[in-house]
């Protein structure tokens, strides 16, 4: 099942790629507020299943918003691939995750112009995004995933002279810059994966690869992540985890590079879809 957030209603996406209206289609009984529809999960999921749905209608990317706009918390996790680690000139993290947050007002849907903030470094980490379906207090990795309502693409845009320059680390702020946190294109159900662990992710810059990984090499996985984050705070409906990036993001090359006006970036998951942002001067 793909759930979207079309113009600001929620929405299911058929075979077909077509929109379907929920509130419409159920008469009312799950709201149009893409972000209630997670407190109803387990009812909505089995609506969804056996409900008579009507003829879905074509839309563009650019008209969907995130299918989680305003998570109650968004946890991100970082140096979650050794590869990245050893890049940003990190230890791989052993025993629990490094965790910051991005504070909701940078949420975007997909397809968006993001400003560059002026004297910033502004680099791109391609991410794969768990959205939490069902409560999660103590949840051990094993009964991890029946706590996801599914799965996003997710850039973590990231402006590195804010998000490290001081006496300790600014990664929140540096990170949450407005625009600088797009999911989507919809949320995609996990029983869609052949395997949820293992996805290919990309990211290319003016269509030339930057980022290319593998899930299966996330140091902590989605399991392991809500085991971990599960047993300091509960996980509510509808919260957001941005599991972290694979190597190749700007801080680490050598020479380092940043994104500049004009540029057009594209973060594509396997099973999913993609973002694409394109950046412009302040
Ligand atoms: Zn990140």
């Amino acid at each position: 099942m793909h759930i979207a957030n079309l113009s600001g209603r929620l929405a299911l996406i058929d075979a077909d790629g077509l929109a379907i209206d929920v509130e419409r289609a159920s008469s009312g009984r799950f709201a149009a507020d893409p972000q209630a529809v997670y407190d109803a999960w387990d009812d909505f999921r089995d609506w969804a299943a056996h409900a008579e749905l009507p003829e879905g209608v074509l839309f563009e990317p650019a008209e969907l918003g995130s299918p989680t706009p305003q998570p109650r918390q968004l946890f991100a996790i970082g140096l979650n691939y050794r590869d990245h680690a050893a890049e940003s000139g990190f230890a791989a993290p052993e025993g629990f995750p490094p965790v910051f947050t991005k504070f909701a007002t940078s949420i975007t849907g997909p397809v968006t112009r993001v400003a560059l903030p002026e004297g910033g470094h502004t680099d791109w980490e391609i991410e794969l995004v768990a959205v939490i379906g069902r409560r999660a207090s103590h949840v051990a990795a094993v009964d991890a995933w029946s706590h996801v309502a599914g799965l996003a693409v997710g850039q973590d845009i990231s402006e590195r002279v804010g998000q490290l320059t001081g006496p300790v680390p600014q990664f929140s702020l540096g990170k949450s810059h407005p625009g600088f946190t797009p999911i989507g294109p919809w949320l995609v159900t996990p029983d869609e994966f052949d395997n949820p662990d293992d996805l290919e992710l990309r990211c290319t810059l003016n269509g030339e690869e930057v980022q290319k990984g593998r899930t299966r090499d996330l140091i902590f996985s989605v399991p392991a992540l809500i085991e971990a984050l599960s047993s300091v705070t509960p996980l509510l409906p509808g919260d957001v985890i941005f599991t972290g990036t694979p190597a190749g993001v700007g801080l680490g090359r050598e020479p380092q590079r940043w994104i500049c006006s004009g540029d057009e970036l594209v973060s594509t998951i396997e099973g999913i879809g993609e973002l694409r942002q394109t950046f412009h001067d302040h």
